[in-house]
């Protein structure tokens, strides 16, 4: 969504004759720094002021970046009239007493909720992102997919969730203190793990990745950013299209076809193998990693020989595995298998030279692991505050 094009404002005018045409503003946050560029030069103002507009929004955290002392006053007064910039709103925040993680749950315009969450490991700080409200791929062991695809989220809703997160980090130093990182810590990596299925909102995710890896505001690298899908083979040619340094991550979850076009229903329009074989073309053996995630399911995909084809799809990727055992979240008929099966699942990988990562899901007592964030967040407890930031 935030490419220049975005910029409906086509007329500079004084501040009073935009305000009042402006029946929808496009959103400060929703606009990579080519797209704020454009605007400066729409306006009348130096190109260069959207660098210290990013520094002001990003790296500063300044609710109110046009309030930087360098810029013009008239480009200050303008900005505000003319790109809306409401922060979104923290609901509630739940920290698990388990692994430190700590789940956002974070108002949208409209009454929509979606939720981030901070993992703090011992050198990094990541935070995972929501980039719909729901999902439409509706895979069988997915608490979100479970919603149906309610709206997708804008650039700005996406970027918004690290502005929220990183206010809160800098609003609360005893924190950083208690997950044992150093004062000042900033968030690291971001995993597109939370709610929705980003390639399905491809323009916004691809914008979003442009503002968080700008080097003028939080400079993620894109190699700190991963996006996961769970197939999504038209988006994995529009990322990559867009940003051939793009990480993503692929939901395995099973190599047969017929199990995985039941459990994960997006297998019957890209299935798996056609999804690989484009990613070897696209990044080839030695190209940018790929993690295959691959939740173990008892009895439905974690046999030795599921783990001799997961084998054979890694071949001729530069790939890391992740597996996660199933974390369930409500009635279900589904489990994890026993630690036993789960360290000879690994061990057979490993036995294949491949790098293998057994991951707990994060904060499984808050119900805020990856993937499976909570559908009815209103009937959770234990929330500990609500406000703005
Ligand atoms: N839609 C994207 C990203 C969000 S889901 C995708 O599917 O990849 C993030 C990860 O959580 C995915 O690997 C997903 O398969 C996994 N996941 C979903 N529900 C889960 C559950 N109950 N237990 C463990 N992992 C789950
Ligand atoms: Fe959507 Fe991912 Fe959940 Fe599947 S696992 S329903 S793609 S969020």
């Amino acid at each position: 969504m935030a490419s220049p094009s975005i910029i409906t404002l086509t007329s500079p005018g004084s501040p009073a004759a935009l305000a009042s045409q402006t029946p929808q503003m496009d959103s400060f946050y929703g606009l990579t720094r080519e797209a704020l560029e454009a605007w400066c030069t729409l306006h009348g103002f130096s190109r260069v002021h959207a660098k210290t507009l990013f520094r002001s929004a990003y790296k500063a955290l300044n609710p109110e970046p046009w309030s930087a002392p360098s810029l013009p006053r008239a480009c200050a007064a303008l900005l505000p009239l003319s790109l809306s910039s409401a922060p979104l709103r923290l609901v509630a925040e739940q920290r698990s007493g388990y692994d430190h993680s700590l789940k956002f749950l974070v108002g949208l315009a409209g009454g929509r909720e979606v939720e981030a969450v901070l993992m703090p490991e011992t050198k990094r700080l990541t935070l995972c992102l929501s980039s719909q409200v729901g999902c439409a791929q509706g895979c069988v062991f997915c608490h979100t997919g479970r919603m149906g695809l309610i709206r997708q989220l804008s650039t700005d809703e996406i970027v918004g969730q690290v502005l929220l997160a990183e206010r809160w980090i800098a609003a609360h130093p005893e924190w950083l203190q208690q997950v044992r990182l150093p004062a000042s810590t900033r968030i690291s990596n971001i995993v597109f793990m939370g709610m929705g299925e980003p390639l399905d909102n491809v323009d916004a995710v691809i914008a979003a990745l442009r503002i968080l890896s700008d080097p003028f505001g939080l400079a993620l690298g894109l190699s700190h950013i991963s996006v996961s899908t769970a197939g999504h083979l038209d988006g994995i040619e529009r990322l990559y299209a867009a940003l051939p340094k793009a990480r993503l991550a692929l939901s395995v979850h099973s190599t047969d076809d017929a199990q995985r076009s039941r459990i994960m229903p997006i297998n019957k329009r890209w299935p798996l193998t056609e999804v690989v074989d484009r990613l070897r073309t696209i990044l080839g053996g030695d190209g940018p990693p790929v993690l295959l995630q691959y939740t173990l399911i008892r009895g439905v995909n974690d046999r030795l020989e599921d783990a001799e084809q997961l084998a054979r799809l890694s071949q001729g990727l530069n790939a890391k595995i992740n597996l996660i055992p199933l974390n369930v979240v409500g009635p279900s008929r589904l489990s994890a298998p026993s630690p036993e099966a789960i360290k000879a699942f690994r061990d057979l990988l490993c036995s294949h030279g491949l790098r293998v990562m057994v991951r707990y899901s994060k904060g499984q007592d808050i119900a805020a692991a990856c993937g499976q964030l909570v559908r009815d967040a209103n009937s959770q407890s234990g929330s500990s505050s609500s406000g703005e930031t």
